[in-house]
């Protein structure tokens, strides 16, 4: 709970970004404050652990802020998920709809293999969509999925409904 408020005090609302009627969730006071930034660190890391992940997925953007010292706190690689056409290597790809179209996201074919247990981070579950395709994309890799962490939930946009079926069981938590 001390947590939590220690986290929320540094998530700036600026309403109306990036579009009118939108309350977006700002989390760069959170990022300049390093004793909030090391406690969410430690507290992603510590999930990890707890849920046997042997690596660690990040989502583009903040998903690689928050999720690369997560890895190294947490002693696991750390695998970038990005959006289509910025990985030099074989990837393997995964599309899925956005309110007005749709959007692709992408990995490292070699980085992921069976046997692989990967933790999910990045900074906001929204409707969930980048988070399920995470997850489509790292099964369709061979390798297990340990669990999705991100510092905050947007409870009424319905995401973890919309991902417990993909998530068949593994643990999603909002700090
Ligand atoms: P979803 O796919 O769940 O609808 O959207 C989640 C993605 O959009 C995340 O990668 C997250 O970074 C970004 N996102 C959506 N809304 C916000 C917001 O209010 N604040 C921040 N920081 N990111 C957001």
């Amino acid at each position: 709970a001390e947590l939590s408020a220690l986290l929320h005090s540094r998530i700036r609302d600026v309403p109306d970004y990036p579009e009118p009627g939108v309350m977006f969730k700002d989390i760069t006071p959170l990022l300049a404050d390093p004793s909030a930034f090391t406690a969410l660190t430690d507290a992603l890391a510590e999930f990890c652990v707890a849920n046997g992940a042997t690596k660690v997925v990040g989502l583009e953007a903040r998903g690689f802020i928050l999720g690369a010292p997560v890895a190294v706190r947490a002693g696991l690689g750390f695998i970038p998920v990005r959006k289509a056409g910025k990985l030099p290597g074989a990837t393997l790809s995964q599309s899925y709809d956005l309110e007005y179209g749709s959007a692709e996201i992408e990995v490292h074919a070699e980085d992921l293999v069976a046997g692989d247990r990967v933790m999910v981070i990045d900074d906001v579950l929204a409707t969930g969509g980048t988070a399920e395709a995470s997850v489509r994309l790292i099964r369709r890799a061979g390798a297990e999925v340990a669990g999705i962490a991100v510092l905050m939930e947007l409870g009424f946009l319905g995401g973890r409904e919309r991902l417990l079926p993909a998530l068949d069981g593994a643990p999603l938590d909002a700090l």
